[in-house]
């Protein structure tokens, strides 16, 4: 697992690290502690850096700054139009650095360099350009109250957000919280998942650099249970946009209730089912499926990790796709001939380890795959399991890694049921050329997005958010807008 020749013997390029302390009122600086984490290259398994450690002392500082620049500061006094421009601005600047910024997500989270340069960036700039379009046409609505008064609604920024993101998108996932809520006016804190905390600080760099005004911009890497929690039980943190587990999540309406009953969104976790029915070419669902959970390494809280097929093309299917994975490249994440990096770190290694064991000993059967990739770093195989049944956990259990749950099915009515055989309801993908099938099975599935012969089509247009316990509230959107948004009802006797 090396960079370039394939042969294990190249050189490891590790990236130029800029910003490694916290970022808190326009400034990078020490923790108050002086403590620092090492976040590490999945790749070798080395130390990429030592950053900075907020705790409470630092989260509580972030958050003034950012209550400061919310209750005097110009951001949320400015025009909508003036603050799209200062967005545009920083979308530039971040399409500018493109190459410094997917090679560091390249090697703090084992991403695909090309992934990063042509997805994840892209998609941040999209994000960014989608929502500066959006911040000049926040209005309210003309009321129809009786009697002697008229009446209209104000649309004002929430506040203070408390953001906390976890490490698989670091890049997407960022701009997706911060996108909409700077364009509504807020003021954020962004707390970075700790195993890829670096991309998040560069952000805070460029947005200095357009004009974003000090404070309004809090980057404070850390723990969950430390800085975290800090932000979820803080009483001038006025919501939290949260994107993670199921578990966490929980932890975060309950931090939240205790508080200062400040809003939560919640992304979860997901299980999501491909079902692929018998019309379809076989050769394209292989490639679709391949896609929908070995993609980013399975690390994909939409991976559509339980794969039904229909019986009549079942056997094919399972041949090809075993072959499919087979030729799935695992190697360096800046080799551009690799199609799949290393896990995240050594806890998410022996996690996916451990769950393909337990596989095993559930009675399913290994179709290809179950090992690691290569002897350094935390890379692993491919894996398809056969002989997969509802209950067993790997059917049920997010394992956020590259392994596919196959499984049989006859006809609409019974995968319906299969698919939401889950406490889960993030995404869900269908394979087949029936219209009369693709409607009704999208409207059956309780899933926040369904694909129909695709997977992973995002667009800031399409509202992105989880049904059952994979959370509620949206991401993208003009709607997502909301959410950063208080509404003020004005009225005035006439
Ligand atoms: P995680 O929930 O462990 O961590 C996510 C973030 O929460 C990190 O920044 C972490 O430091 C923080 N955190 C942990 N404990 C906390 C606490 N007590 N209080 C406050 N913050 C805390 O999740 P993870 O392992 O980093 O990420 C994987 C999970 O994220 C998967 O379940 C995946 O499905 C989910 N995810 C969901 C989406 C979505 O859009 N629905 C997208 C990507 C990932």
């Amino acid at each position: 697992a090396s960079n370039g020749n394939g042969d294990g013997t190249a050189r490891v390029v590790v990236p130029e690290i800029k910003f490694t302390k916290l970022f808190i009122n326009g400034e990078f600086v020490d923790a108050a502690s002086g403590k620092t984490f090492e976040t590490r290259d999945p790749r070798t398994g080395d130390v990429l850096a030592h950053v900075a450690e907020a705790d409470q002392a630092d989260v509580d500082l972030a958050v003034k700054s950012a209550r400061d620049a919310f209750d005097h500061g110009k951001w949320p006094r400015m025009s909508g139009y003036e603050r799209g421009r200062v967005m545009s601005k920083l979308a530039d600047l971040v399409e500018q650095h493109t190459e410094e910024l997917a090679a560091l997500d390249g090697a703090d989270a084992g991403k695909l360099l090309l992934l990063g340069k042509m997805i994840d960036i892209p998609a941040a700039t999209q994000m960014l350009r989608y929502y500066a379009g959006a911040a000049d046409k926040i209005h309210g609505d003309v009321l129809r109250v009786s009697g002697k008064y008229q009446g209209y609604t104000l649309k004002e920024p929430i506040g203070v957000v408390g953001v906390i993101i976890p490490w698989n998108f670091p890049t997407m996932m960022f701009f997706l919280k911060v996108s909409p809520a700077l364009a509504a006016g807020c003021s954020v804190v962004v707390k970075p998942a700790e195993q890829t905390p670096l991309s998040a600080l560069y952000y805070a760099h460029l947005a200095k650099l357009a004009g974003v005004p000090d404070g309004v911009i809090n980057v404070v890497p850390g723990f969950g249970p430390t800085a975290g929690a800090a932000l979820t039980s803080h009483m001038d943190v006025d919501s939290v946009a949260f994107t993670g587990s199921t578990e966490v999540g929980r932890l975060i309406m309950e931090s939240a209730a205790r508080s200062n009953l400040k809003t939560v969104s919640l992304e979860l976790g997901g299980k999501s089912p491909l079902i692929i029915f018998d019309d379809a070419d076989v050769d394209m669902a292989v490639n679709l499926s391949r896609l929908a959970v070995f993609f980013n390494k399975g690390e994909v809280c939409v991976a559509g990790s339980r794969v039904y097929v229909q019986e009549g093309i079942y056997d094919e299917f399972a041949k090809k796709a075993a072959e499919a994975a087979q030729n799935w490249k695992v190697g360096d994440p800046f080799d551009v001939t690799s199609n799949m990096g290393p896990q995240v770190d050594k806890d998410q290694f022996e996690r996916v380890l451990k769950y393909i064991e337990l596989g095993k000993s559930e009675g399913a059967t290994l179709l290809t795959g179950g090992k690691p990739a290569a002897d350094k770093g935390y890379y692993i195989e491919p894996t398809i399991f056969v002989d997969v049944t509802e209950d067993m956990r790997i059917a049920q259990e997010e394992i956020f890694g590259p392994v596919m749950s196959l499984m049989k099915f006859r006809t609409v009515d019974e995968v319906i049921e299969k698919a939401n055989c889950t406490r889960y309801g993030l995404a869900a993908g269908i394979v087949t050329k029936s219209l009369d099938i693709a409607n009704r099975v999208s409207r059956s599935v309780r899933a926040g997005t369904v694909w129909v012969n695709c997977y992973f089509a995002f667009d800031p247009d399409a509202p992105f958010g989880g049904y059952k316990m994979s959370g509620f509230g949206r991401d993208q959107g003009l709607a997502a807008m909301d959410k950063y948004l208080q509404v003020k009802s004005v009225i005035t006797a006439l």
